[in-house]
């Protein structure tokens, strides 16, 4: 075998092997000096923000402070392309990097006539001397030619021509044709016409003393030349010709495109240089979304209201559609550079509906279930409402229409402060997520840090059955942690809920409530009226709306309802118009069912008034209704038995509301009629068992200061069964006063610790223990 080879090669006559040899030692030596000497194949480009349809919204400088905008050959007019080549370097396409026919007669001119040595360069030497600038020498001649020859091995034609047009100097620090053509025309390069591809093939050979927008007259001279010159090498027709000859050159230089620069600048800091990043932004709408903000928030200015942010989210694609930080960016006396789609703001009362259908998916309640709003104290925390009224007893679909505190708090409660915290940071919740540990019942009511985008995050997953999807800036943004949030029958429940018309959070002053869009939405207005909130979603979009001022200031007449949800209205109009929508489907899961209206339960034998509502077969509670409970009392029904003193004659057996002590003392305090259980026999002697009253003020466990020297007094109150009469109040074990169950009794404490106890008359008692420290 290796006789065979020997004689092969004896064959090939020995010049012809030297000459192979000596190629391969070239090539070895190259490549060594390739790997020792490696040339630079890449640059830094401009951090570009596009659009849906891919045009430039904004652009930021390069860490060098150059416009670069990174553009392919395939993304540019084809004829720019061609008019490159046929000026600069006709083999281009053929030659690897030296075109060894002109570097002959360059070296003949610089011989015979003593020129400098030029016209040799080809596009790849060019981009050579682009990417590493050096002085004009022989030597440097001869190193980028062999720089060319490296990054013809490294890079395609291709490569090598975007590096190329991307490069191309247009004075100042401008650079490649797609700066040029933003900076210069304004306009997208695709879109350049003739002669302006020829004006930006001509002024990178001069580009200091061709300057657009200050050499115009001597550029259109130039560009007219090699437009007459291409055209007769057979690149425009003639009647292209004329026109382009013709066409004035109007350019000057331009600032940058400058849109969304709240999203932008985000964008750019979380991207980095050098990074395009392909948005959702849908132009149109985005334009439409600024406008409304405009309109909307100038008349408020008069009242101190300063500013809003609206972000749209497509709830299909879950990209950003529409992203507005502040009504103006350069309003600098409003502090319109903060981004208000990301400031961290008090939600109010916007984190309702969530709570909402949490208890709807433990079972808690169906829209139907009645809950209680009355003043209540949970453990110290005692929650008003926004309009300072109690309404006793509502449905928890009324509650949450009419946005109510205390059965909000009531259900946080009866969850757990700390589940309904943890869920929040589930659904993406970054401040709470941190400070969970240190959060109470508050945060249902907005005691809390959240971003508008977070909470169009959360809305947006009530439109996608439950489903938790982050939100995405970019296209090329990999999906992140998809998470179930509520089951799909919560969030369509919660949905029916918010898409009620009967509803406070209706803008006063809006015209005609028929002509509102079809959507599900929730208001809120955060403690000190510093913030107004207004989310809605229907099934394609959800729209988030801030309004407020960037420096916390509160204005008295600052609601959710009166301020942000006539921008949600207004975009969810521009959204809507001339679509026709569909509507949310029901979960075949949910089913019908005949619940008693006193209490949102299945009915016992007693109930008589009976209404349909939804319910999750499996999940809603069963509990049948106790509204009435069966009581024994004389014939007159002046006193109540129990078994225990139950004469054997005389009595009759009648029903009672059963109603809860805490509701009792409500109806007690504001004259409510209600029907009263009688007293409990006097002469019974029955020691019961069950819980005393519920001292309802002081709080358990609590210290209280008193001032020196004032005789500060302390409230005590309570609530009690139905069926007692008398309560008894007892300070250190030492009997203090007796009372009606809902009179308020004052009492002046000494420093230290107090046990304070309350009996009924029916000696069940009940014990709390507080301190007193003097101030
Ligand atoms: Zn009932
Ligand atoms: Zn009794």
């Amino acid at each position: 075998m290796r006789n065979l080879y020997r004689r092969y090669l004896s064959a090939v006559p020995r010049w012809a092997r030297l000459t192979l040899r000596a190629i391969l030692a070239a090539f070895i030596l190259f490549v060594i000096i390739d790997a020792i000497f490696p040339v630079k194949t890449s640059v830094e480009y401009s951090c570009q923000i596009l659009a849906n349809d891919s045009t430039l919204l904004h652009s930021f400088l390069t860490s060098d402070d150059k416009w670069r905008m990174e553009t392919s050959p395939e993304d540019v007019n084809p004829l720019f392309i061609r008019t490159l080549i046929m000026k600069e370097d006709r083999w281009f396409r053929w030659h690897p990097g030296i075109n060894p026919v002109s570097v002959a007669r360059a070296l003949w001119q610089n011989i015979s006539k003593g020129e400098r040595f030029s016209g040799a360069s080809t596009i790849t030497m060019q981009v050579v001397r682009l990417l590493e600038p050096r002085k004009r020498t022989y030597f440097n001649k001869i190193i980028e030619m062999f720089r060319a020859l490296q990054l013809e091995f490294h890079l395609s034609k291709d490569e090598i021509l975007k590096l190329y047009i991307n490069l191309l100097p247009y004075g100042g620090n401008i650079e490649g044709v797609r700066a040029a053509s933003f900076l210069y025309f304004g306009q997208e390069p695709q879109a350049l016409s003739q002669a302006q591809i020829v004006t930006l093939a001509v002024i990178p050979n001069n580009p200091y003393n061709l300057r657009l927008g200050i050499h115009n007259e001597r550029i259109v001279g130039e560009r007219n030349k090699w437009l007459r010159r291409l055209s007769g090498k057979g690149l425009f027709k003639q009647g292209e010709l004329s026109d382009a000859l013709s066409e004035p050159l109007s350019a000057f230089r331009r600032e940058a495109p400058k849109d969304l620069p709240h999203l932008s600048i985000r964008l750019h800091n979380a991207a980095g240089y050098g990074t395009t990043v392909y948005t959702y932004i849908d132009r149109q709408l985005q334009s439409n979304v600024e406008e409304i903000l405009r309109t909307e928030i100038n008349p408020c200015r008069s009242l101190g209201i300063t500013n809003a942010a609206v972000v749209v989210v497509d709830n299909r694609s879950h990209g950003i559609l529409a992203y507005t930080g502040s009504a103006g960016f350069s309003e600098t006396m409003f502090s319109g550079q903060v981004d208000g789609v990301a400031a961290l703001r008090s939600p109010g009362s916007a984190l309702k509906p969530f709570l909402y259908a949490l208890a709807i998916d433990r079972g808690l309640i169906t829209a139907k279930t009645m809950l209680t709003d009355i003043p209540m104290n949970f453990n110290g925390y005692r929650p008003q409402n926004f309009d300072q009224t109690f309404r006793g007893l509502l449905t928890a679909g009324d509650a949450l229409a009419l946005s109510l505190n205390v059965p909000a708090v009531e259900l946080a409660n009866r969850m757990g402060a700390d589940f309904f915290n943890s869920e929040l940071a589930r659904a993406g919740f970054h401040w709470i997520e941190k400070k969970r540990k240190s959060l109470g019942l508050s945060v249902v009511l907005g005691g809390c840090g959240v971003s508008l985008l977070e909470m169009s995050r959360l809305f947006s997953s009530f439109a996608n059955q439950g489903i938790n999807f982050p939100l995405r800036f970019s296209k090329s943004e990999i999906s992140g942690h998809v998470d179930t949030l509520v089951s799909p029958e919560a969030a369509w429940m919660v949905t029916e809920i918010l898409t009620g018309l009967k509803r406070p959070d209706l803008p006063t002053n809006f015209d005609n409530a028929v002509h509102l869009p079809h959507i599900a939405w929730k208001t809120g207005t955060s403690y000190g009226r510093r913030d107004a909130w207004s989310i809605g979603y229907n099934p394609e979009y959800t729209v988030g709306v801030w309004v407020g001022n960037f420096n916390g200031e509160g204005v008295p007449e600052l609601a959710g309802s009166d301020f942000a949800a006539p921008v949600l209205f207004k975009v969810f109009t521009v959204l809507t118009y001339n679509k026709s929508s569909t509507w949310f489907r029901k979960p075949a899961k949910i089913d019908f069912r005949l619940v008693c209206a006193e209490s949102g339960l299945p009915p016992s034998d007693f109930c008589t008034n009976m209404v349909m509502e939804d319910y999750i077969p499996g999940v809603s509670s069963n509990r049948k209704c106790t509204h009435l409970r069966t009581v024994f009392t004389d014939e007159q029904g002046a006193v109540s038995y129990c078994r225990d003193c139950l004469p054997p004659t005389g009595y009759r057996t009648a029903l009672y509301p059963d109603l809860p002590p805490t509701l009792i003392a409500f109806y007690e305090q504001e004259h409510i009629p209600y029907l009263k259980i009688p007293p409990h026999n006097p002469a019974c002697t029955k020691v019961f068992r069950q819980e005393g009253p519920l001292i309802t003020s002081l709080t358990d466990g609590k210290e209280y200061i008193i001032y020196d020297g004032s005789k500060q007094q302390l409230l005590l109150t309570c609530a009690a069964g139905a069926d007692v009469n008398k309560v008894y109040w007892y300070i250190n074990d030492k009997f203090y006063k007796q009372a009606a169950p809902s009179e308020k009794v004052f009492f002046t404490p000494e420093p230290g610790k107090i046990k304070i106890s309350c009996s009924d008359d029916k000696a069940r008692n009940s014990d709390i223990r507080i301190t007193v420290s003097e101030f």
